[in-house]
């Protein structure tokens, strides 16, 4: 079984058969468990959209398991990867799309490298950077994207390979929470706007063939730097339902409430119909979190392109409200 390779993997490892493995503290935090090194502190936020354990010991180390609320479909690309391990000269190691999903090929297919790579049946990233390092794994069964992130240059109590091993990220009885999702000002959209669907990690405004989405906020830094913004965009168009995204142009802009944003325009095939898109990516400071909000409408009769108004809805990307009364 290759399930029990692994954990023969693991069990050695440990060094089991001689030496005590290290003292570890079994987790249990929002639906995801977790065995990390013992440190002198621990904390932990118990959000099962957005919430973290952590342990440290002063001076030598510190292991930290984050998760954010998560749309986005497969398992990370590199630059999501990167944007989401925070690691000052970041670098992939392994990349985590090249692997296939444990989940979707048959188990014939399962190679030892795919499961050595794999958190809890998720194909992960390593990233390393200056000061530490980290596995990044996508949860489509729970919506959420894992970092899993040691730091501090002293001796390594135990190998990245066993605190990834131990993981559980998706759990059966974990409800979905209501994830900090920005609001959206509906009396400023205009008439005919309406919330038409709310999800643990997004919600859909609709206007006739039109639609906003915002989606909940993540803690990872948002990149100014417009060539990844471009990379990263179809993913969350894709999980806003549409398909064959095509990204035309983007630009440093003005975001909702002031925040400096990202906008990128494009076209893509909603229900079989070419639709035109525009998306904000904004870091909201007063929250510490980066969002995305998405227009979705129909090309213009005459096919002309207005830039200030791509989707003919644009303005309504800065009726999101994601810090202070109006809010949440
Ligand atoms: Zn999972
Ligand atoms: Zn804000």
């Amino acid at each position: 079984m290759a399930k029990s390779r692994a954990l023969l993997a693991v069990l050695a490892l440990l060094g089991l058969g001689g030496c005590k493995p290290k003292e570890l503290a079994l987790e249990r935090v929002a639906g995801v468990s977790i065995a990390m090194p013992l440190g002198r502190t621990r904390s932990a936020s118990a959000e099962p959209t957005d919430g973290f354990v952590e342990h440290v010991e002063p001076g030598r180390w510190r292991v930290r398991l984050s998760w954010d609320p998560d749309p986005r479909a497969g398992p990370p690309t590199d630059e999501e990867a990167l944007e989401a391990a925070e690691l000052a000269h970041a670098t992939i190691i392994r990349s985590a799309a090249s692997l296939r999903s444990l989940t979707a090929g048959d188990a014939a297919d399962r190679s030892d490298e795919t499961l050595e790579w794999s958190v809890d049946g998720h194909p992960a990233a390593l990233i390393r950077g200056a000061d530490g390092e980290a596995l990044i794994w996508r949860c489509e069964r729970s919506g959420r994207i894992f970092r899993l992130l040691r730091d501090g240059a002293a001796e390594r109590e135990l190998a990245f390979a066993t605190e990834a091993a131990s993981v559980h990220c998706h759990d059966a009885h974990t409800r979905a929470a209501s994830a900090q999702i920005p609001s959206v000002n509906v009396a400023s959209l205009g008439d005919g706007w309406v919330l038409a669907r709310r999800t643990s990690a997004s919600a859909v405004y609709l206007r006739g063939d039109a639609l906003e989405i915002v989606f909940a906020g993540r803690k990872a830094a948002l990149s100014d730097d417009l060539v990844v913004a471009a990379h990263l965009a179809p993913a969350w168009i894709e999980a806003a339902g549409l398909h064959e995204v095509h990204v035309a142009v983007g630009e440093h802009s003005n975001g909702p409430q002031g925040h400096p944003a990202i906008v990128l325009r494009g076209e893509a095939v909603l229900d079989g119909r070419l639709v035109r898109w525009s998306m904000l990516s904004w870091r909201c400071l007063q929250h510490a979190r980066t969002y995305q909000a998405l227009v979705v409408g129909e090309p213009p009769a005459q096919g002309a392109a207005d830039a200030a108004n791509w989707t003919g809805h644009d303005g309504a990307l800065l009726a999101v409200r994601c810090h202070g009364s109006g809010g949440q």
